[in-house]
């Protein structure tokens, strides 16, 4: 590994970037209330009316969707809900939402009002793309997160599952790319504490993960320095007290920031295994993440070469000496939020067959493009055989 000065950057400005702003964001405690307006706005804009709600059942008992509902009327609007999506959102669900929408506002382009985690979001930017003229913009869309993790709000891409195919598919383009992200911590404080740590594990991934990023550049960087050192530093208050007013307001503007950063430089390795270990085995995105997160850095480190810099900036933004010690750091600090690293073998049933077809499906995963050391299916194993437990 070599060393590095403190202070330098993972990523000069001579790095060409593209940069699209993406949704205005409106965050707060108490932002929910301003709802009503941005709706309005679209609506005064497009001169149409109504709005969608897309949701889930889980969601929907908890109340938030009636607060939701109570500033939607308001602002003097009709509102249908779709609140059957599924965890892990699916082509028929979606094409069912849609159907919901044609029925409900015939002719019509009603706002599209994703509240939920990242399933809710991902079923509306599907809903919001199908429900309208596949020659024309999908309809408008406004994005309000509920967990601290996806940053699903911060681009207009879902992933869903395709039963018949058994795949994931995308749906969305760039015109559900949420008009805006409503970051309303309030929402957050009632997520239990394993869901909070799942999530914000997730969010400090792709903090991660976006800043050694083969994809990075200079915005993208300023995103995930900024997202990594407020999640480190966060998730353990929010987990340890859910009701802690900071340490929730901090965690979702982390993994917004966070995911900022993901839609603009991709991801790494730790996303192509933890989907792999999600699609075989079930396991929740950000316990996947966390099995396989201390192994991949110390590979990663190993052969650093020019993403050395981009190491080095990681381990300061965590308060570390030195990129070596990342591993045991990540390690430690998701194990203290109840998200233990290692894949446990015989929990999962993992032997060596399960093993190859796990690295045979993070192999074809586009999201490990952007890793910066480049991981073939032996590469994989290796990694998947040294995480196990
Ligand atoms: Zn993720």
């Amino acid at each position: 590994m070599t060393t590095v000065p403190a202070g330098a950057c993972a990523c000069p400005a001579t790095t060409p970037f593209l940069h699209e702003p993406g949704p205005a964001v409106d965050s707060g405690p108490g932002a929910l209330a301003r709802l009503g307006d941005h709706v309005l706005d679209v609506h005064r804009a497009t001169r149409s009316g109504g709005v969608v709600v897309v949701t889930d059942a889980g969601l929907r008992a908890t109340g938030i969707v009636d607060e939701v509902l109570a500033v939607l009327a308001a602002a003097g609007q009709p509102t249908v809900v779709v609140d059957d999506v599924p965890g892990n959102p699916t082509v028929p669900a979606v094409e069912a939402g849609a159907r919901v929408v044609a029925e409900a506002f015939p002719g019509s382009r009603p706002v599209v009002v994703a509240v939920g985690g990242g399933s809710a979001l991902d079923a509306a930017k599907g809903v919001a793309r199908l429900a309208a003229d596949p020659t024309g913009p999908g309809l408008a869309l406004i994005a309000i997160p509920t967990t601290a993790g996806t940053g699903a709000e911060t681009n207009g891409f879902g992933v869903l599952e395709d039963p018949v195919r058994r795949c994931k598919v995308y749906c969305g383009d760039g015109t559900t790319t949420p008009r805006v992200a409503l970051l309303d911590p309030l929402l957050t404080h009632g997520l239990p504490p394993a869901a909070t740590a799942a999530t914000g594990v997730d969010a400090l991934v792709h903090a991660l993960e976006s800043l050694v990023s083969r994809g990075r550049s200079a915005v993208s960087e300023a995103f995930a320095a900024e997202a990594l050192r407020r999640v480190w530093r966060w998730l353990p208050v929010a987990h340890a007290d859910g009701s802690d007013a900071t340490a929730r307001a901090e965690m979702l503007l982390g993994a917004h920031l966070a995911g900022q950063a993901l839609t603009r430089s991709g991801l790494g390795l730790v996303h192509g295994l933890g989907h792999a270990l999600t699609a075989h085995h079930g396991v929740v995105h950000g316990r996947a993440l966390a099995m396989v997160l201390p192994e991949v850095v110390a590979w990663s480190l190993d052969d650093a070469g020019a993403d050395a810099p981009a190491w080095a900036r990681a381990a300061e933004l965590l308060g570390l000496r030195h990129p070596g010690e990342l591993p045991v750091a990540l390690a430690r600090w998701t194990d203290a939020v109840g998200v233990p690293p290692g894949i446990d073998r015989a929990a999962l049933g993992l032997g060596p067959d399960a093993v190859d077809a796990l690295a045979t499906t993070a192999s074809a995963d586009p999201v490990c493009r952007n890793a910066p050391r480049a991981a073939d299916r032996a590469a994989l194993s290796g990694l998947l055989t040294r995480s196990a437990r």
